[in-house]
This record gives structure tokens, sequence and C-alpha cells, in this order.
């Protein structure tokens, strides 16, 4: 079987890899000359919405499927009338647009903070009032790993945050003081059957994600597993989904899904049986999932901008690095890092050990 897959950075790289041993190819498409994806699976090297990129895609795969949400949804479109996309195109569009993301979780009852949507200067300072501060403004669509978002904590800040996201439709939202952040991801298939991984707690700096850490036993599983399952029934879901939440004392609210693998569940690749990559996989193609459980207890760490200098930690049992071959740039995620160990304690250990070479 033939996947195709939008998108070739180092979540298609992981899907990829994940695929082989199914033996499913992928092929993807990808503008970019230094696609990392490259070293596992065959690039059309052209723009997302090129139309003759797009039937030559289409020609050679049996179902396609992407590795980001900022994909055009034109492409999505197109494809769709030959083939199977999954997620499907009704998924994508909310998770590209933080207004109807909130407005779908909260038809389905799931908490999220407090927000407003704004068109203008006029409705930001409104909002403002209505919701006190701080509050956070983020774009309504093309937001990132806290790219196109601006705090405002006195009203000083109100027109420099409007002016920051260049005058963009946005949401307004109350500042969570939250405890912890954690996010759950699912998998679910074309029956509709689904398994959800156990819950990461994440710890981010300076927006980006820096480290995810399970274990078997979460308290707030039970209710974040809740929350997703409805989302993913709701949209007919087909892949893996992930949800981004914020946990103030034992209530969580959502903050936004990702239709796609997320960097929160990298650990899963050591740390469970079957990977958040090879469950996306096998949804996709219509094969059986397999089993979410963990093997012990993972801590996955960012490598952000550069590599580190890793000879002294990469023998360690339980130490799995993962190079993405990605050229160093600041604020770029080039890598990342699993340990992973039978036991908290013994996790504990081991992360000790590796933090002191790393330094
Ligand atoms: P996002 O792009 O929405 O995932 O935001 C990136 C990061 O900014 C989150 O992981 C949080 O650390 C922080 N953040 C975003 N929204 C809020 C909020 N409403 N309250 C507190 N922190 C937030």
């Amino acid at each position: 079987m033939k996947v195709g897959m939008l998108g070739g950075g180092q979540l298609s790289l992981m899907l990829a890899e994940a695929a082989r041993p199914l033996d499913i190819e992928v092929v993807f498409i990808d503008p970019a000359a230094d696609a990392c994806a490259a070293t596992a699976a065959t690039q059309i090297q052209a723009d997302y919405d090129d139309p003759a990129a797009l039937d030559q895609l289409a020609r050679q795969v049996d179902v396609v499927t992407y590795e980001f949400e900022n994909v055009p949804s034109e492409a999505v479109r197109i494809l769709s009338e030959d083939l199977d996309v999954f997620p499907a195109a009704n998924a994508l569009a909310t998770a590209q647009d933080r207004l109807f993301e909130k407005n779908q979780l909260v038809a389905l009852d799931i908490p999220v903070p407090e927000f407003r949507s704004i068109d203008s200067l006029h409705d930001l300072r409104q909002a403002v009032m209505q919701l006190g501060m701080p509050t956070v403004l983020k774009t309504r669509r093309f937001g990132y790993d806290g790219k196109g978002q601006a705090v405002i904590r006195s009203e000083q800040d109100i027109e420099s945050a409007w002016q920051s996201i260049v005058e963009a439709p946005a949401i307004l939202e109350a500042f969570m003081p939250f405890d912890r952040e954690v996010s759950i991801i699912a998998v679910r298939d074309r029956q509709g059957n689904h398994q959800t991984y156990p819950l990461s707690e994440n710890i981010h700096k300076n927006g980006i994600l820096d480290q995810s850490y399970s274990r078997a036993e979460d308290p707030a599983f039970e209710q974040a597993e809740k929350y997703i399952s409805k989302l993913m029934d709701e949209l007919e879901y087909v892949g893996v989904l992930a949800l981004e939440l914020f946990q103030v004392g034992d209530k969580l609210y959502a903050n936004e899904f990702a239709p796609r693998v997320h960097n929160s569940g990298h650990w899963t690749i050591e740390g469970t049986i079957c990977s958040q990559f090879e469950n996306h996989m096998r949804a996709v193609a219509g094969l059986l999932l397999g089993e979410v459980k963990l093997t012990g207890s993972s801590l996955m760490l960012n490598c952000i901008g550069e590599m580190p200098d890793v000879r002294n930690i990469k023998d360690l049992p339980g130490v799995a690095i993962h190079d993405y071959g990605k050229a160093a740039r600041e604020g770029r995620k080039v890598g990342h890092i699993t340990l992973t160990a039978e036991s908290d304690m013994a996790l504990g250990e081991l992360v000790g050990k590796v933090q002191r070479e790393l330094g």
C-alpha cells in the first residue's frame, strides 16, 4: 500500500519510518529541498497547492494524510475528489481556525478558557474589559508554538498586542493560572474503534514544547479521555488526534487540538507497544489499531535550535536519540531524546544522569 502525505518534516519522517514494517510506502509533497522525510520516503518537491504535483500524488497512492494542520484546504479538497483523505476536511477546517475550534469544544461541553472573537481594536478593548487581565490574544489562523500570540497585562499592552498580530482576525482568551499543561493523544480507526494513550504532562519554554513526561496512572486521564473521545466521535475522525489541556486544580480546560501526530507523543515510539506514528498509519491505511499500553515511564526532551553533544549519553540503556538531520536554527525543533525506564524511580535516576551529562 502507498500513503500520500502533505509535508515532509520530522513528523512525516517518523510516520514513514513507522510505516515501513507495515509494508506501507510513503510519498510526500514538500517544497523544501532539504525535507527531512526524504531519508525514509519519496518526495515530490512542489508547493502544496501545485495542481500537477497533487495529480502526480493522487495517481500513485491509495489514501492521503498530512503532518501539519496548515496545509491549504484547497489541496485537501482536490485530493478528496478521488481519494480518501484522513483526517477528513471537516476536522482540518475546525482545527485551522481557533474560533471554530473553540466553538466546537463548547458545543461538546468540553470546558475552555473564557474567550471572545476579535475583529477590530474596538472589539479587543471591549473584550479586555469583559475578561479582565491578563488575557492572551491569538490569531485565529496560522499560529503555532506561541507564534501569533500576545499577552495583555495592562491597558498599555492592548494596542501593541493588536499591532503585533498584524490586526488579523483573532480570539482573546482568559489567561489560565494552570497548575500544569497536559495533552491527551488518541487514535480512531475507520470503523470508529479508538484507543487513548496515557496522558502526557508538558513543559513549554518560550511557547515551544520543551519536555513531555508520561507515567502509567495519571489522575487526570479519565477526564481527558472522555473529552477526546467525544471530539473524535463528533468529527467521525480517522487517525491520531491530540488535545492540549490546562489543568487548574482538578479541572481540565481545552486549549487546542491538532489533527495529526503530536510532539508531546514522541515518547510513544519507545514508551508504548504501538507508537502514535504506527497507529496513525494503521488507522489511515484501514488496518487494526495497535496496543497503546506503556512499557514503563517515559520522558521526552526536545532538542531546540541545535542537537546537544550526546556522546556521553547515547549508549546508556533507556536513552533513544532522534536527530532529524535538520540544519541548526534558533527555535527550530531539530531532534528529541526519549528516556524510558520500568518505574518512575528508575526514570528519575536516568534523567539525573542525562541532565548531568548534557549540562
Ligand atoms: P498555543 O499556541 O495556544 O498552544 O499556546 C502556546 C503556549 O502558550 C501554551 O502551551 C501555554 O504555555 C501558553 N498559553 C496559551 N494560551 C494560554 C492561556 N489562555 N493561558 C495561559 N497560558 C497560555
